[in-house]
């Protein structure tokens, strides 16, 4: 079931199942405690959402210290052997993990932490090193952004003679660092009792706890923080966050919850309603809207042109080919035509049409069509911008975000192609397949 009527399908049967829970556990709402451990005095039931009032949800002494006992004691027979937790005290082994660990899977980002750390083995390394060699490393592990905030982070730390700050009210003050990230190194690093909710531990706590919130809203967001605050104990802050994080990563799954070998389920009102899969509600996803760029490979002999990307926005400070984004219904060629004019450099022959690539971003897709620039002289374009024609080798140690080296493969993929189609013979029949030439 997809689409607009699989969510409103999908909406109704949970506001019926929340139904059915409120009314078998009728004579738990009002004054007194409930099976699940926090009074409720005040329900507001709406859309189908079961609203707690925030002042309300108190855990009971009994109930948080059970949580905490099973947590951290599953916890000490299942944590995950993860690089950074080998070096739990050190700050900014820590800090590096948490900005990698940003919007991107754990598995991601194991292959990228230890080659980094090599190569910036301290705050001090990081600072002194141009942000280009510091987004090198970064290539390949997106939002670069995190890179470049890391890097401003750590020059001012470097400017200022600071060492990291060891609170996370203090951290969040530097570039790139949020409310999860500082509470994370806080209390990782330097055991400062603060709650690290982010989306996995959300889930968890939604869900042991009957929050309908959506988790991404301010109130679900409160309310789950709230509650992670509530529960942290005096000591092994650090871990006690860690804890959540696992369980959410390794059991408490998004879609497949393993409730059987959960160490909480006893405590899980989702699990005791049958809402274990469907918790946290989420907001409908609007679709993303597509963006259609023409790209030019534009080559002089053995040569490539590149530009470098303003310092802010998508990819910044990274190096890509020019491009021209197309306008809905406009001719492509043409475009590409006006992509060449616009660098103000002479064609050497035809341009020819390379082929497509989509490249999807959280919040875009992006289509490219890729034309073949022959030129005749390698001088900088009329257009203004930091430009470098570089060889293929050079290309390599300059940093690309992924897009753009999928674009640079597809280019060399179909040079490749066409030549041994031209050295067998067979030319023609590539041309009509691939590439195309434009005039
Ligand atoms: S019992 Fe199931 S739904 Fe509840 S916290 Fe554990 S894994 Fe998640």
């Amino acid at each position: 079931m997809t689409g607009w009527h699989g969510q409103a399908q999908r909406r109704h049967a949970l506001s019926r199942a929340s139904t059915r829970f409120l009314q078998q556990h009728a004579g738990d709402f009002g004054s007194g405690m409930p099976p699940f451990g926090f009074p409720i005095r005040v329900v507001f039931f709406s859309g189908g959402r079961l609203r707690l009032p925030q002042n309300d949800l108190k855990l009971s002494v009994g109930r948080s210290e059970r949580i905490r006992r099973r947590l951290l004691a599953w916890y000490d027979r299942h944590r995950r052997d993860l690089p950074w937790r080998r070096r739990s005290t050190d700050a900014y082994a820590q800090w590096v993990a948490e900005v990698m660990l940003q919007q991107t899977r754990v598995e991601t980002v194991l292959t990228y932490y230890a080659p980094f750390l090599r190569r910036f083995p301290t705050l001090g390394a990081l600072a002194r090193a141009p942000l280009e060699d510091v987004l090198k490393p970064w290539e390949g592990l997106g939002y670069y952004r995190r890179a470049i905030n890391l890097h401003r982070a750590a020059g001012q730390l470097r400017q200022d003679g600071r060492p990291i700050p060891s609170t996370a009210a203090e951290l969040r003050k530097l570039p790139g660092i949020g409310t999860y990230t500082a509470a994370a190194v806080a209390s990782i690093a330097f055991g400062e009792r603060v709650a690290a909710v982010d989306g996995n531990v959300a889930r968890v706590l939604a869900r042991l706890f009957g929050v309908t919130e959506d988790a991404t809203s301010a109130l679900g967001r409160a309310r789950l923080t709230n509650l992670a605050t509530q529960l942290l104990p005096l000591r092994r802050c650090g871990d006690f966050n860690q804890a959540w994080m696992d369980l959410g990563s390794m059991i408490c799954t998004p879609r497949s919850p393993r409730c059987g070998e959960c160490p909480l389920s006893r405590e899980c009102v989702a699990l005791r309603a049958g809402q274990a899969g469907s918790l946290p509600l989420r907001r409908q996803r609007r679709p993303v809207p597509v963006v259609l760029t023409v790209v030019g490979i534009v080559v002089c002999g053995e040569r490539v042109l590149v530009r470098r990307r303003a310092p802010r926005g998508l990819w910044a400070g990274l190096w890509e080919f020019p491009g021209q984004d197309g306008l809905p219904g406009a001719n492509e060629r043409e475009t590409a035509r006006g992509l060449v004019r616009n660098l103000g450099l002479r064609r050497r022959s035809a341009l020819v049409r390379v082929g497509e690539l989509t490249h999807r971003l959280t919040h875009r897709l992006l289509d490219f069509r890729v034309y073949r620039m022959p030129v005749a002289s390698a001088h900088d374009p009329a257009s203004p911008g930091v430009w470098r024609w570089v060889t293929a080798a050079e290309l390599q140690r300059l940093p690309v975000c992924t897009a753009h080296r999928r674009l640079w493969a597809l280019a060399r993929a179909t040079e490749v192609d066409a030549t041994r189609a031209h050295l067998s013979g067979s030319g023609r029949t590539m041309r009509a397949r691939g590439p195309r030439a434009a005039p």
